[in-house]
C-alpha cells in the first residue's frame, strides 16, 4: 500500500509519529494509500525551518515571487489532467469535476502573478510642509492553510498563491481524506523555482491543527471546512492573538419566481444541487419556488433530470454526472437524514437510499433524492446535508422567500431565478448572504473578485483570493517623512522655483 509523506524543506518526508490515518478509494470502499498524522513537535520543527526560509523569500521583490507563480501556473497546466485526476481518485468527483477544481485553483495563482500591483502601497505628496506619507505591505512571516476534503486543489491554491506571493511561508495541512494533491502542488511549486522550506505540507488531524494554532511563530490561519470547527479554529486562533479567517459550512437557497424559465431554473438546481455529489460550499440544497403552481410545475421538471442522473465512479467516463461521497460514515449520515426528512413529513419524491451500483457494491454511492413540501423545523432543512440531496420549501410570496433566506443561520451563497429585474435588484440588495446569482445557480466569483460567506458560513475578516487575501496575508506599514530642506525656519514651506 501506498504511505504517503509529508513535504518538508522541499522533499518528502516520512512521518515520524507513528500514527497514520487510512486514505480510502470512495468508489470502492478499499483502503487505498496512508497518511501521516503530524504530531506538534513534528509541526513545531517544520515552522522553524520556514521561518528560516520565509527571510529571504520575503525579501525577495515581489516581481521575482510573481515570476515563481507564472511558472507554477504553467506547470499546473501542463500537469492538469495528472492533477485531475489525483484529486479524483481520492475524492470521488468526476474528472470533469476533478479539472474544474485545478482550474478554479489555477484562476487565484493567475491573479497572484500581479502581486507587485497587488502589494504597491499608497502615497500622500506633501501631507504638510516637507511632509510625505507611504504605506507598505510586508509580509506576516509564517502563515498557516487548513483545508477541507471537498476541494483538494482548488482550495489549498486559494491559500497558498496569495500567502506565497506576499512573501510569507506557510504550512499547509490539507484534509486527511484527500492529501495527495496537496504534496503534487508542492512538488510543481519548487520545480517553479520556490525555495525550499518556504511551501511545508504537513499532514495530521486535530493534533497537529491545535499544534498550529498554539505555534507562537504562526501570525496567520487561514481555514476552510465545516462550521463547528470553524468557529472553534477562529475562536483559539484569535486567543493566541493570530490574524484568522475561517470559513464554514452552508445551506444554499434558490429562489425560484412565477415570471422564471422553469426549465433552465430546474437544469440549474440539478447542475447545483447533485454535482459533485452535493459535496460544495456553493451546492443549493434548497429550491423555494413563489407560488404553488410555480413549486408543482418546478418539481414536474425536476423529477425526469433528476431521475436521468448517472451515478458511478470517474473512471466510468465522462458522462457519469457524480460519484461517491467522501466515506462510508457520510453516506449512513445522509441516507439517516433522508430518513428523519421522512419521518418529519417532508414528501421524497425521489428516494436515492439503497442505491447500489454492479461491482462497486463497497462504494459510497447514493442515489439523487428530492424532497418537497419541507418546512423550516425539519432536520433537512436544518442541517448542511453535503450530498444529492434537493430539497423543496414552498413559499407563498417573494417576500416569505426573501425571509426565508434571511432567517436561515448560514449565509455563504444564494440565488434568484426571475425574468424581473427590479425583483432581481432588490435582493441583491437585502440578502444577508456574501455571493448572490441572478439567473446564476453557484455564483462563485471570479478570482479577482473574491469570496466569502455570511453569518455562520465564515468567522474572522476579509474574504479568500483577491484583493482581500493580499490585504489578509500582509500587513500595513504606513510611514510618515518630513524632509526639512524645503522647509524655511519657522515651518513656512519654501518653494523653489525651477531654474
Ligand atoms: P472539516 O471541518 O471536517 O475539516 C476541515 C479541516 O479541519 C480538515 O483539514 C480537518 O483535518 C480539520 N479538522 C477536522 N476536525 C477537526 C477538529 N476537531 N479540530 C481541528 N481540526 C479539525 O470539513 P470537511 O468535512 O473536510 O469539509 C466539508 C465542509 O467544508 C462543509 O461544511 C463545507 O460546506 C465546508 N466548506 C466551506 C467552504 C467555504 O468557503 N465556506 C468551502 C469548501 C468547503
Amino acid at each position: 500500500m501506498q504511505e504517503l509523506t509529508h513535504y518538508i524543506d522541499g522533499a518528502q518526508v516520512k512521518g515520524g509519529s507513528g500514527r497514520f490515518a487510512d486514505v480510502m478509494n470512495p468508489a470502492t470502499g478499499e483502503v487505498q494509500a496512508r497518511v501521516p498524522l503530524a504530531s506538534a513537535d513534528e509541526l513545531n520543527d517544520a515552522v522553524a525551518r520556514a521561518a528560516e526560509a520565509q527571510k529571504a523569500w520575503g525579501a525577495t521583490n515581489p516581481q521575482r515571487r510573481a515570476r515563481v507563480m507564472m511558472k507554477f501556473g504553467a506547470l499546473i497546466n501542463e500537469h492538469m489532467d495528472e492533477l485531475a485526476e489525483l484529486v479524483s481518485r481520492e475524492h470521488g468527483k468526476t474528472l470533469p469535476d476533478g479539472r474544474g477544481d485545478v482550474q478554479r485553483g489555477l484562476e487565484v495563482v493567475e491573479v497572484c502573478m500581479g502581486a507587485p500591483h497587488m502589494l504597491k502601497g499608497e502615497f500622500t505628496d506633501d501631507g504638510g510642509p516637507g511632509i510625505d506619507l507611504w504605506s507598505m505591505r510586508q509580509p506576516l512571516g509564517v502563515v498557516a492553510g487548513i483545508t477541507p476534503f471537498n476541494f483538494p486543489a482548488m482550495i489549498p491554491l486559494w491559500k497558498m498563491a496569495p500567502a506565497l506571493a506576499c512573501g510569507n511561508a506557510m504550512i499547509l495541512k490539507p484534509s486527511e481524506r484527500c492529501p495527495s494533491t496537496s504534496l503534487r502542488l508542492a512538488e510543481l511549486l519548487k520545480e517553479a523555482g520556490l525555495p525550499d522550506g518556504v511551501l511545508q505540507v504537513v499532514n495530521g488531524d486535530k493534533e497537529v491543527v491545535d499544534a498550529i494554532l498554539d505555534n507562537e511563530t504562526i501570525q496567520a490561519v487561514g481555514f476552510v471546512g465545516s462550521t463547528p470547527i470553524a468557529q472553534y479554529i477562529y475562536g483559539r486562533a484569535a486567543n493566541n492573538g493570530k490574524r484568522a479567517q475561517c470559513f464554514g459550512g452552508a445551506k444554499n437557497h434558490m429562489i425560484i419566481m412565477p415570471d422564471a424559465d422553469l426549465d433552465k431554473a430546474a437544469d440549474a438546481l440539478v447542475g447545483a444541487g447533485y454535482g459533485a455529489a452535493g459535496e460544495r460550499c456553493m451546492a443549493i440544497s434548497v429550491a423555494v419556488p413563489v407560488g404553488e403552481e410555480t413549486a408543482d410545475r418546478l418539481i414536474e421538471k425536476l423529477v425526469p433530470r433528476v431521475e436521468k442522473l448517472k451515478v458511478g465512479p470517474y473512471t466510468a467516463g465522462e458522462d457519469v454526472d457524480y460519484g461517491p461521497v467522501i466515506t462510508a460514515q457520510a453516506k449512513e449520515r445522509i441516507e439517516r437524514l433522508i430518513t428523519s426528512g421522512v419521518d418529519q413529513g417532508a414528501e421524497l419524491v425521489i428516494d436515492g437510499r439503497n442505491f447500489s451500483l454492479q461491482g462497486y457494491e463497497n462504494g459510497y454511492f447514493i442515489g439523487p433524492s428530492l424532497f418537497d413540501r419541507a418546512t423550516p423545523d425539519m432536520e433537512i432543512y436544518k442541517e448542511e446535508i453535503f450530498g444529492p440531496v434537493l430539497t423543496q420549501v414552498r413559499a407563498g410570496s417573494y417576500e416569505e422567500a426573501l425571509k426565508l433566506t434571511m432567517d436561515n443561520p448560514y449565509g455563504n451563497g444564494t440565488a434568484i431565478y426571475t425574468a424581473d429585474g427590479d425583483t432581481a435588484r432588490d435582493f441583491a440588495h437585502r440578502v444577508n448572504v456574501g455571493m448572490v446569482g441572478i439567473n446564476f445557480p453557484i455564483p462563485v466569483p471570479l478570482s479577482y473578485h473574491t469570496f466569502g460567506g455570511w453569518k455562520k458560513s465564515a468567522f474572522g475578516d476579509l474574504n479568500q483570493y483577491g484583493p482581500d487575501a493580499f490585504r489578509f496575508y500582509t500587513k500595513t506599514k504606513t510611514v510618515t517623512a518630513r524632509w526639512f530642506s524645503g522647509i524655511k525656519d519657522g515651518g513656512e514651506f519654501n518653494f523653489k522655483p525651477m531654474d
